[in-house]
């Protein structure tokens, strides 16, 4: 991992937010690689759940033919929103507070291990990463126990990594930046969502929220969509958009953000068609990672337990990617396909429901009056063929752009053997991406800065930057260069030479395969395009 967070920088992939400051904790911006990159996976994305799908053809494992539209909403939305969508009241996670240290932790985070000596055990937590944490926890829990090096065989470290939530209320714990045991508060619930204020004379009662998920923007603006485009049940709407957590740890490089973008679908559907319609949208968003270039090895689908899920929900599954940060056996979440009956329309209907209850009631407070009253609109669907009325149910697969960028990152990172210029296998650094979702399609080099290659090479550059991204180096041996290209992840390498100047034809080399072929200058656009959607 610091090998890829390394790389990350180096190459202008990715950079710590207002990093001369001393940076901002959850907080990243894209350098000029990474930016494309990750304006690529939305294409792709966008691309194949949204502009690019054909109503007209029903996809052979979908259950009917439906239809996919756009949306793109506001990041600030009415308060109410979140009253009615739960986010008010329900979107917390537990944290804990250090007395000691005065940090702050997330209770369900922060790992550690069992450390004995003589008779005495304690739990030593830490926030080193997966590679460092055991040296961590043992250094630091022999410091407690004022050991010498020479004394390390005299403690004993346990061999399972868990979280403190795992904890029984007994346990003798030293908290990750602690000297002394015990410095933990009780957890408490701590809401996610960063609060703001609209208008210069807001009050409590202007107050409301950045959005912590690009979702409700769509079911607030269902019966939108459906009075203004000619959709019928059943479709889904999309949406790419920023989203605001106020994560109490944020950690794992771009994993946990503070602000983050997320690739969300609402796919409205009749309520007896939801459980095909749900397994649809598990398999068809797991194949979408695997086609792209993520290994099925390290990618499971892992389906909520019946206690995990919401009652009216009748599956939730995450597709989960095993991380280089994560213990060996542990996977962190990419995406997350809920099937969300019709809780939210009906909630931004009536009123937030009990989800405890079934069938779900408005939930009340202590007058017996709606806690929180909803729009009052009919967001319910009438079927004219059907002449049915109902209020759709939902699936929701719901993306992270930011996870999504950062696991195709960690899967491209390779590193092997290849001849250098003097033909010496060197090892190389080499970012295998799809050639989808690469930065630069293609790079073109010159052979020498001389002889009327340099003259050429800027036409060809020219010309194919109508057509893709591509890149323009003459600087240094062109092996080296050939090296910052695998490095940045550019399927395709162009090399002017001095064939060129007698039959108009260069080299082309596979950054995978380093097959070098020689293709004339006019076919280069298409035989570039036809290699990348070869793919
Ligand atoms: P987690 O359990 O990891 O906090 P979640 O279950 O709360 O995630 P969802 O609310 O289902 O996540 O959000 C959908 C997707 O948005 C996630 O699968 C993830 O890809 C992305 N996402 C959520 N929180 C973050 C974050 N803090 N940073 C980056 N991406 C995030």
């Amino acid at each position: 991992m610091e090998k890829i967070v390394s790389l990350c920088k180096r190459r202008g992939f990715l950079f710590q937010s207002s990093e001369i400051y001393g940076g901002v904790q959850g907080c990243w911006d894209y350098g000029p690689l990474g930016v494309e990159l990750k304006r690529n996976l939305k294409e792709a994305w966008w691309q194949d759940m949204i502009a690019g799908h054909n109503e007209l053809l029903k996809p052979d494992t979908a259950p009917s033919n439906f239809e996919m539209v756009g949306l793109d909403c506001t990041i600030i939305m009415h308060p109410q929103v979140w009253k009615c969508s739960g986010h008010y009241d329900l979107f917390h996670d537990h944290m804990v507070d250090c007395k000691e240290s005065k940090k702050r932790y997330r209770f369900d985070q922060v790992r550690g291990r069992w450390v004995e000596y003589q008779d005495r055990k304690i739990f030593v937590s830490t926030l080193a990463d997966v590679e460092t944490e055991f040296d961590d926890v043992r250094r630091r829990g022999m410091k407690f126990f004022r050991l010498r090096n020479k004394d390390a065989d005299k403690i004993t470290v346990g061999e399972e990594s868990i979280t403190l939530d795992k904890l029984d209320s007994t346990s003798e714990v030293l908290a990750p930046d602690a000297k002394n045991l015990d410095t933990l508060t009780e957890p408490r619930e701590f809401n996610l969502m960063f609060k703001t204020t609209l208008g210069a004379l807001g009050g409590e009662d202007d107050a409301t929220f950045l959005r912590p998920e690009t979702a409700q923007g769509i079911f607030v603006n269902f019966k939108n969509v459906l009075d203004s485009s000619r959709v019928r049940v059943p479709f889904g709407i999309g949406q790419i958009g920023k989203s605001f957590r106020n994560e109490i740890t944020p950690r794992n490089f771009t994993f946990r953000s503070r602000e983050f973008e997320q690739m969300e679908i609402e796919f409205f559907c009749h309520p007896d068609q939801s459980q095909e319609w749900y397994r649809y949208w598990r398999d068809r968003r797991l194949n979408w990672y695997v086609a792209l270039g993520l290994s099925s090895d390290s990618l499971i689908m892992r389906e909520h337990d019946p206690e995990e899920l919401a009652h009216y929900s009748v599956g939730t599954a995450d597709i989960e990617y095993a991380f280089p940060f994560l213990p060996e056996g542990e996977y962190g979440e990419l995406e997350g396909i809920a099937h969300r009956g019709d809780f939210d329309l009906r909630s931004h209907m009536e009123g937030k429901l009990d989800p405890s209850t079934s069938p779900m009631t408005v939930e009340l407070n202590e007058h017996g009056k709606p806690k929180y009253r909803g729009s009052g609109k009919d967001l319910s669907y009438r079927d004219e063929i059907l002449g049915e009325k109902f209020v759709p149910h939902v699936i929701e697969p719901s993306a992270g752009a930011d996870r999504g960028v950062l696991a195709f990152l960690c899967e491209a990172f390779t590193e092997d053997e290849a001849p250098d210029e003097k033909g010496k296998m060197q090892t190389r650094t080499v970012m295998r991406l799809h050639p989808r979702i690469a930065p630069i399609k293609a790079a073109v080099f010159p052979l020498v800065k001389k002889d009327g290659m340099p003259e050429v090479a800027r036409e060809i550059y020219g010309n194919l930057k109508q057509h893709m991204t591509v890149f323009y180096d003459e600087k240094g041996a062109v092996g080296r260069r050939y090296r910052r290209q695998d490095e940045a992840g550019t399927p395709f390498c162009i090399t002017v030479d001095t064939e060129t100047l007698e039959n108009q034809t260069v080299t082309l080399r596979d950054r995978d395969s380093l097959e070098q072929s020689r293709i004339h200058i006019n076919d280069l656009a298409t035989e570039l395009q036809t290699r990348i959607d070869a793919v």
